[in-house]
């Protein structure tokens, strides 16, 4: 069968290590034959992420921390230099303070909730923004989301609200970007569990209830969610825009 995405630049953001879901996402993409791009938050993680890079065979490791403006920029331009143009984008990024995690909502405190929305939501318009320019044969831009943000969970707290205006982001971007055959998508995965996950408080308790109770009576497997990343940034995913795709083993389905 023929590569999907053969051809393509891809520019993916948010691996931080092998159980992170861009990284399932990363290695679909390179199987596809895309040409793949990854980013490091830190410092910190740069050693990790290009180890990382050098294992799936990825072009390029570049910096950006997505709340800097200056360190977007930096990453366009370096994408501009180097690929010249760019077919899609996957952002998927989320961070919030782990006490608002666990503390009841009504109590998360302005700064807190500013965070968890910067990081989580605006970083996607930032990034869209910078990146749209470089989609000069159109392109598919997506992100990561979770039923917490049409759903109440337990301990999900500011970051349900931040999926919310982040699910809200994706219809205004594909409206803003379609007219230049830009889509926008989020996919909802299932819980998976990542280093993010983890400072969910009673994270296995919602993994395991989701995999009982769903359709299908399992966990979602990130190479599942990959394989619908690859659908969208595929000619496949042509007419999707501005859409929520659940890729969750049914769960969002259940009423109880
Ligand atoms: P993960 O491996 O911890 O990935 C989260 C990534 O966000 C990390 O690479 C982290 O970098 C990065 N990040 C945080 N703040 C950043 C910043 N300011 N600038 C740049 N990067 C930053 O966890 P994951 O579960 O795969 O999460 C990926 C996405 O999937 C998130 O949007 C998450 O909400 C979503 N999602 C997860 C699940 C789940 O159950 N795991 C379900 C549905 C949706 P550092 O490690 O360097 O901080």
């Amino acid at each position: 069968m023929s590569q999907l995405l053969a051809g393509k630049n891809a520019l993916i953001l948010g691996v931080a290590n092998k159980w992170s879901i861009a990284y399932a996402i990363a290695h679909a993409y390179v199987r596809e034959g895309a040409r793949v791009l990854l980013t490091y938050q830190s410092e910190r993680q740069k050693q990790t992420v290009e180890e990382l890079g050098a294992e799936l065979g990825v072009a390029r490791v570049l910096p950006c921390d997505v709340t800097q403006e200056a360190e977007v920029s930096a990453l366009v331009e370096q994408i501009r230099t180097g690929c010249g143009t760019l077919d899609a984008m996957v952002h998927s990024i989320a961070f919030a303070n782990k006490e608002d995690l666990s503390r009841p909502f009504v109590e998360t405190p302005r700064e807190g909730f500013l965070l968890a929305h910067d990081v989580s939501a605006y970083s996607l318009v930032a990034l869209s923004r910078a990146v749209a320019p470089l989609m000069t044969a159109g392109g598919s831009i997506m992100t990561l989301s979770y039923l917490a943000s049409v759903r109440v969970m337990p301990n999900y707290n500011v970051m349900g609200v931040a999926k919310a205006s982040l699910e809200a982001c994706v219809r205004y971007l594909a409206s803003d970007l379609g007219p230049q055959n830009i889509r926008v998508n989020a996919i909802s995965a299932g819980p998976v569990k990542t280093a993010s996950a983890r400072a969910v408080k009673d994270f296995s308790k919602m993994l395991e209830g989701a995999a009982a109770h769903g359709p299908l009576r399992r966990a979602t497997d990130p190479a599942e969610v990959a394989d619908t990343a690859v659908f969208l940034a595929s000619t496949l995913g042509r007419g999707v825009t501005g859409n929520v795709v659940y890729v969750d083993a049914g769960f969002q389905i259940m009423g109880v």
